[in-house]
């Protein structure tokens, strides 16, 4: 019965003032229930004391508030914690605080599966389900925020988009939850403490630019020679290199943001001086930062992280560039939790 009712936080603000107004009430007791839904969390109608029980009795009757429910919560002997997350339809996704010295991260999914076929990454082996929709991103936030503050007595304060899915390949849907995250009447996050990472899609980072969006943005580029990116990310045979960067250009000349890529170095396919060479030529044309990630397992043995002196060179060749480098630590693997590992197997 109640998939018939609409869920009430697809509403807008406005939408809300306007049905309060048809109902013969007043627009400003949308104001309230927006807050109700949006900065206070509340999961039903019952909830909302300062709206009568008639009103509270009328909402229920036409809408629904989907949110989502935390199914498991898994521990890691470093403070990483993953959520298994149920999804209205039954569906679940997962979404991990990663606790670090002075800052607590979300890293949030943005699709059920993902449709990107990186052979390197578990997500890849679910199939794309859905989009999650605005609410359902915002409330992984939310819970990681409270859980922040219950296991390490502080707030959340970054936020990353590297669950599962492509992000932008879930565009509207990210950039309504942002707004959300960000504003006052949410959580009132900075813009600049999000980073939406991306496997690379053209058109997308474009769209980006020209939305003059304030969270960062992150490139999943791994190889800058077509053949091999190729090899281990099917899908950059139709958004080859060449569009990839001409993209990041238009991104950088509008929005002056250094842009950080992510990339793991494996054995026998991009430990050579051939391969950071190509990484330099590609990245050199704007400020730069790459994160060398360590790679994880995600079981057949196919890819093996390269060893620490392919490493070294990276680091040595790049710093010679002038280019930022990191090396990155993964954390969360004894539950599945790190990057490329969420596939809801727990
Ligand atoms: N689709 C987006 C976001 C999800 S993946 C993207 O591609 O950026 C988040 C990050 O984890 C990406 O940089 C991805 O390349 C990396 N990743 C995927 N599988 C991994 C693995 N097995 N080990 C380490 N990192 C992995």
């Amino acid at each position: 019965m109640d998939i018939k009712k609409k869920d009430i936080r697809a509403l807008t603000k406005e939408q809300l003032r306007d049905f309060f107004v048809i109902e013969g009430d007043q627009a400003f007791r949308g104001n309230q229930v927006y807050e109700w839904l949006w900065s206070k969390g509340a999961h039903s109608f019952e909830d909302m004391t300062n709206v009568s029980k008639e009103t509270r009795e009328m909402l229920k009757s036409n809408f629904v508030i989907n949110h989502i429910k935390v199914d498991q919560i898994q521990k890691s002997s470093d403070g990483t914690i993953k959520n298994a997350v149920r999804l209205h339809d039954g569906l679940i996704v997962e979404s991990v605080l990663i606790p670090a010295k002075n800052r607590t991260t979300a890293c949030v999914s943005s699709q059920v599966g993902c449709s990107l076929d990186c052979r390197f990454c578990a997500t890849s082996r679910l199939k794309r389900m859905r989009n999650l929709n605005p609410d359902e991103i915002y409330d992984q936030v939310v819970v990681i925020d409270k859980e922040s503050r219950l296991y390490h007595n502080r707030p959340l304060s970054n936020i990353v988009f590297m669950g599962m899915g492509e992000p932008l390949m879930n565009y509207n849907n990210v950039l309504k939850a942002i707004d959300k995250i960000t504003s006052p009447e949410g959580l009132a996050m900075s813009p600049k403490r999000i980073v939406v990472s991306t496997s690379g899609v053209p058109k997308m980072i474009k769209k980006m630019a020209d939305d003059e969006v304030k969270f960062k943005l992150a490139v999943s580029l791994h190889s800058a020679i077509d053949e091999i990116r190729t090899s281990i990310m099917p899908f950059n045979a139709t958004f080859p290199l060449a569009d990839l960067r001409e993209a990041l250009e238009y991104w950088y000349e509008k929005t002056k943001n250094r842009i950080t890529y992510e990339y793991i170095v494996w054995d026998g396919i991009n430990d050579t001086k051939n391969d950071v060479e190509a990484l330099i030529k590609f990245c050199k044309f704007a400020p730069s930062k790459v994160n060398l990630i360590e790679y994880n397992p995600i079981d057949d043995g196919e890819f093996q992280q390269a060893n620490s002196k392919a490493i070294d060179m990276y680091v040595d060749m790049l710093e010679a560039n002038n280019i930022t480098v990191t090396v990155r630590r993964s954390r969360g693997k004894d539950i599945d939790a790190a990057c490329g590992q969420l596939a809801n197997k727990a």
